[in-house]
């Protein structure tokens, strides 16, 4: 039932919208996501991060969890699970697991090693159906250190890594990880209609897109971003939904302590996050 990104994203990039990517990190953000892109229609990507998959225990544990929520929730939307920011080695253990689509993150490496790297990964994906994205040009992150303006990739490189038979291509154009600082200097449009020029139909990937204005978004997806990665946004609404409940002290009235009371408010903080996106990249209705 898990379908290759392949289809949703080239249709996104011709229909002028993006496909949201919400990472998960256990049961209740997994069932918030589904349901969401269920009721609105929409193509969505499950993303997980090799942490995220460390934390509910090993990758096939994610693909059980996934495969049997859909079938319970008679899903009928085309979703994806994704690794994101996956090593070669994670990339290898999540085709074997069962994932539907995979990211290698080898922007680390010298141009060329990424390049070969990601050759070898296009193989496999071929012959398993599966959707593969790259990345060129670091995306920075409060993680790395980095404040400021993240790196933007060079047009040519993203053009080698394109021409390789990757699915979907993720450059740096000033995006970052996490929340963006107060001296941010904003995407760069210049870079990615660069990128776009050089690359032609392939959906391009925007990471980092929490706290990216609206416009900018908008702007983004007008140049050829087909694919945007939610994350931190998710995090914040379920910590500030959850810590609301237990200030109320709502976990000491009754049974508030029953985990289906205490999660209930911080998966419904999802679930609105998941359905602004959804309505902002223009994914409703278009499973
Ligand atoms: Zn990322």
């Amino acid at each position: 039932m898990l379908v290759s990104a392949k289809d949703m994203l080239n249709k996104a990039k011709a229909g002028h919208y993006a496909v949201g990517q919400f990472n998960i990190n256990n049961l209740e953000w997994t069932k918030a996501i589904l349901m969401t892109a269920q009721e609105l229609n929409s193509p969505v990507i499950l993303g997980v991060s090799e942490g995220a998959g460390k934390y509910m225990t090993g990758y096939k544990t994610v693909v059980g969890m996934v495969n049997g929520m859909m079938e319970e929730l008679n899903m009928t939307v085309p979703v994806a699970l994704h690794l994101d920011h996956g090593s070669f080695d994670g990339c290898l253990k999540c085709i074997e697991a069962g994932f539907s689509s995979i990211m290698f993150d080898g922007s680390h490496y010298p141009i060329e090693e990424n390049i070969d790297k990601t050759k070898k990964l296009v193989e496999i994906c071929k012959t398993k159906g599966m959707s593969l994205e790259a990345e060129v040009g670091s995306i920075g992150g409060e993680e790395d250190g980095v404040v400021g303006t993240g790196e933007c990739a060079d047009p040519d490189e993203c053009k080698m890594i394109a021409d390789l038979g990757i699915t979907m291509l993720a450059a740096g154009i000033g995006n970052i990880h996490g929340k963006y600082p107060e001296n941010w200097a904003g995407l760069s449009f210049e870079t990615l209609d660069a990128i776009q020029k050089l690359t032609g139909d392939m959906p391009l990937v925007l990471h980092g897109g929490t706290g990216i204005p609206e416009d900018m978004i908008k702007k983004a997806i007008s140049l050829g971003v087909a694919k945007i990665n939610v994350n931190t946004e998710c995090q914040l609404a379920f910590a500030e939904a959850t810590r609301k409940y237990i200030e109320a002290g709502k976990d000491l009235q009754g049974k508030g302590f029953d985990p289906r009371k205490l999660l209930a408010p911080g998966t419904d903080a999802i679930k609105a996050t998941v359905k602004e996106k959804m309505e902002l990249f223009g994914s409703f209705d278009k499973a």
